[in-house]
C-alpha cells in the first residue's frame, strides 16, 4: 500500500503514555511504516466531537527520527486548555488520534548543519529541541551543542535525567537548566531567568558563536531570548525561532 501523503489525516493508535512533571505528559502514537520526519518538525492533532466540533493543534515530535518505537508528543496541560485538557484527562492508551505531518521546514536540525549548535528552551518548548539532542546522540555526532534549557522550578524541568547523562557523556554536548523560581536550586541547575551574562557563559563554553540557534517556548519568551541573542552579536540569519504560543 502507497504511504499517506504528508499532509492527509491518519488515525494513529496511542501507545503509551507517561507523566513527565505535574503539568506535563509524554503521549507516543504508534508510528506507521514510512513515518520519516527531521529533528524539530511538529505534527497537527485534531479531535472531532460527537456532535461534528473540530478543535486542531500543532505539537512537536519528542522523539529523534531514528527512533522507531513511536511518534512521542510531550503535552503541556494549560488553564482552560480545550486540546491539552482532552489530551491529559481523556486520551487514553489504545484510542486513536487524528494527525498529521510532519510540519516544518525551517526549525528542523540534522548532524550535518553547521556547527556549533545552542539551543534555547523555555518550558515546554524544550520539546523540538529534545528531538534534536536525541538525533544528535542516535547518530554518536560529536557536534559541540549546548542547550540552555528555563524552567520555573525543578519539578517543572523536562527529561532532566536523560539530559544529564547525555551531557555527563563528555562527547561535546553541554546542558545549562535554570530555574527562575526556585530559590535554592539543586546541585547542576542555575537559579534566575537566561540572562545576557548566562548567555554569555554558554556561549564561551561552546568554543565559539554558534552557526546556529535555535529557541523555542511561549511567545514571550522567545521574545525575549531572541532579543538577548541579537543584543549579544549573533547574525539575525543563524536563529531560527518556534513560538508555541500564550
Ligand atoms: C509549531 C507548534 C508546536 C507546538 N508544540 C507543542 C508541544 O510540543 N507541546 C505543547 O504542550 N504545546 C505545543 N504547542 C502549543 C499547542 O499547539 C497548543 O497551542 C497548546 O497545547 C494549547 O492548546 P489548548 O487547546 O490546550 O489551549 P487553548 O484552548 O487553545 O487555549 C487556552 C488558553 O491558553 C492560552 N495559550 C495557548 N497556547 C499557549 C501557550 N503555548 N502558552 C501559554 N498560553 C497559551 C490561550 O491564549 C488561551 O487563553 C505548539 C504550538 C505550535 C504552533
Amino acid at each position: 500500500m502507497d504511504n499517506p501523503p504528508r499532509l492527509a489525516w491518519q488515525e494513529l493508535a496511542i501507545s503509551r503514555i507517561e507523566t513527565r512533571t505535574p503539568r506535563v505528559r509524554s503521549v507516543w502514537l504508534e508510528r506507521p511504516a514510512g513515518f520519516s520526519f527531521q529533528a524539530g518538525q511538529h505534527v497537527d492533532l485534531r479531535l472531532t466531537a460527537p456532535d461534528g466540533y473540530q478543535a486542531q493543534r500543532s505539537y512537536s515530535i519528542a522523539s529523534a527520527p531514528e527512533d522507531a518505537a513511536g511518534i512521542e508528543l510531550a503535552i503541556e496541560r494549560l488553564e482552560e486548555g480545550e486540546v491539552s485538557y482532552f489530551l491529559h484527562e481523556v486520551a487514553a492508551v489504545g484510542d486513536t488520534l487524528e494527525l498529521r505531518g510532519p510540519i516544518g521546514g525551517h526549525f528542523v536540525w540534522t548532524v550535518s548543519d553547521p556547527a556549533p549548535v545552542l539551543l534555547v528552551g523555555g518550558g515546554s518548548g524544550v520539546v523540538p529541541l529534545l528531538s534534536m539532542v536525541r538525533h544528535r546522540a542516535r547518530r554518536g555526532a560529536a557536534t559541540p551543542m549546548a542547550l540552555l534549557q528555563s524552567d520555573r522550578t525543578a519539578a517543572d524541568v523536562l527529561y532532566p535525567d536523560e539530559l544529564a547523562k547525555l551531557a555527563a557523556a563528555g562527547d561535546g554536548f553541554r546542558w545549562w537548566p535554570t530555574l527562575s523560581r526556585e530559590p535554592s536550586p539543586p546541585a547542576g541547575f542555575g537559579h534566575g531567568r537566561i540572562d545576557a551574562q548566562l548567555l554569555a557563559r554558554v556561549i564561551r563554553a561552546l568554543g565559539a558563536p554558534p552557526a546556529l540557534t535555535f529557541v523555542c517556548g511561549a511567545n514571550r519568551f522567545v521574545e525575549a531570548a531572541t532579543t538577548l541573542l541579537l543584543d549579544h552579536g549573533l547574525p539575525p540569519a543563524s536563529i531560527r525561532t518556534e513560538r508555541f504560543g500564550g
